[in-house]
Parts: structure tokens; sequence; C-alpha cells
């Protein structure tokens, strides 16, 4: 069992910064975050890639959010795959492991045409990230809203049928369940993946699942943890709350209470 632990973004601390910052507070992973575009040269991130593997932090990347694999404008299509690309470019020279991305909407389509659609998508960018011999992996996420693709069997699906990777978010699962999260079942169809790249926070939700992100409450906190102690589930936590810094230390700090020795 391998647990690594760190926030989305660096608390507008710049990547290197937010790295050495990571570091010192004894944590082991960040997500560089392109929320609105993939704002870093190539350069910079092997920088940043440099930095990490010195002081053992395991990056990953949060592509931007505006993307649709599922449009009905060739156009939208075209520009996603263009910022997913680029931010496997990036993710490359960070030395990130998983590209974490939200696939697309349902709009007017059934779910299983939208299925066929984004996985045909994701087998093509699967493709060219070989040819470029990108050294990193595409990880859909599990999403928040019940109108958006991405529940955890069409995720599931989508990794069986593109040998993509995957995202699991705790907080979306929890927002699409109303708060009846079943651990049981989640980690069931999680049981042949040694090592999960995963998303947590506080949530509201309502009828139509997530509404935003808030602080994590010590109580979900200590749920997770011991869901995933219980278990001995290899995992990398990026808490994605308004104070990502604080609330992933405070996970790290629960790890350490639960027994977990890093
Ligand atoms: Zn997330």
């Amino acid at each position: 069992m391998r647990v690594l632990v760190g926030p989305a973004g660096s608390s507008g601390l710049g990547n290197l910064e937010g790295v050495k910052q990571v570091a010192n507070l004894g944590m082991q992973a960040m997500e560089c975050e392109f929320t609105y575009g993939v704002n870093l040269s190539n350069e910079k991130a092997k920088l940043v890639g440099e930095l990490a593997k010195k002081l053992n932090i395991s990056l990953s990347v949060h592509a931007p959010y505006y993307i649709n694999l599922n449009s009905n404008e060739k156009k939208k299509i075209e520009d996603s795959k263009r910022r997913i690309l680029e931010s496997c470019e990036r993710g490359h020279y960070l030395n990130a492991t998983h590209i974490v991305f939200h696939p697309g909407f349902y709009g007017k389509k059934s779910k299983e045409e939208t299925f066929d659609i984004i996985a045909e998508e994701i087998i093509e960018l699967v493709k060219t990230i070989k040819e470029k011999k990108w050294n990193v992996k595409l990880a859909p996420e599990t999403t928040g809203k019940i109108n958006v693709f991405g529940d955890l069997n069409e995720i599931m699906e989508l990794t069986k049928k593109t040998k993509c990777s995957f995202t699991i978010d705790f907080a979306h699962i929890l927002a699409r369940s109303k708060g009846k999260i079943d651990y049981d079942d989640v980690f069931d169809k999680l049981k042949n993946h040694d090592h999960l790249h995963c998303h947590f926070s506080g949530i509201e939700w309502g009828e139509k699942g997530e509404k935003n992100h808030k602080l994590t409450p010590d109580k979900e906190i200590k749920e997770l943890v011991s869901e995933i102690m219980k278990r001995k589930k290899s995992v990398t936590i990026i808490n994605e709350s308004p104070n990502p810094m604080k609330d992933a230390l405070r996970t790290k700090d629960e790890f350490v209470k639960q027994g977990y020795k890093w």
C-alpha cells in the first residue's frame, strides 16, 4: 500500500514554489492546474519536473475545464483535443503521471451514443500520445453533475474500451449519489487497478448532483481514509477544496493518525 497526498494547484505560489511548499509540508503530490488554458512553456515545465523529481513529489496535470469531446460542433471537438494534447505535452516535460480532464456533456444525445463518440476520440488521443512518445496517462474523471457524462460505470467502461487511465473524484461520486456513497460497490469496481488517482474535497449537492466544492469536513476525511486503510489500497489523493493545501495536509495527518507510515 502506497499513499501520496497533495493539493490541486499551488495556492497562488506558482508551480515551482508550490512544489517546494508541498515538500516542506511533508506531502508527496501536486496537481498542476491548467484550468483556463495551458499557460506554461515546455522549458518551464521541465524545470518544475526536475525540481519535483529531486524533492520526490509526484505530479499530475488537470487539463483546461472547457472540454467537450461530444460537441455538435466539429471545431469545439478539435479545440478540446488540442487542449488535452497540449496538457499531455506539458505533462510529459513535468514528469507527470495522469492528465485529468472532464470528457464532455450528453447534450441531446443518448448516453450510449455519447459514450461511443467520446470513446472514439479518446482512442485517437491515446494513439497520438503513443506516437509522440509522451510518457503520460489520459485520466478522464468521474464527474459530479448528473447531466454530465462520467459516472463511475461510464468512466470504468471507457478505461476498458480505450485503455486510458482514470481519475476517481470521491466528492463527485458523493454528489451524484446524494450523500449515500457505497464504498464497497465503488472499491469493488476498482479492484483490478493497483494504484488509484483520486480527487477529494467537501461538496454541496442538490437534485442535479454537484453544486460546488467546499472545505473538506473532518468526518468525510476520516471516513475516506478509513475506507482506504481497511482495503490497503494504493492511492494518490489530490485535494480540490477552496483551501487545497490545508485540506491535503489534514488528509495526510489523518492517514498518520490511522496508522499509515511514510
Ligand atoms: Zn475533481
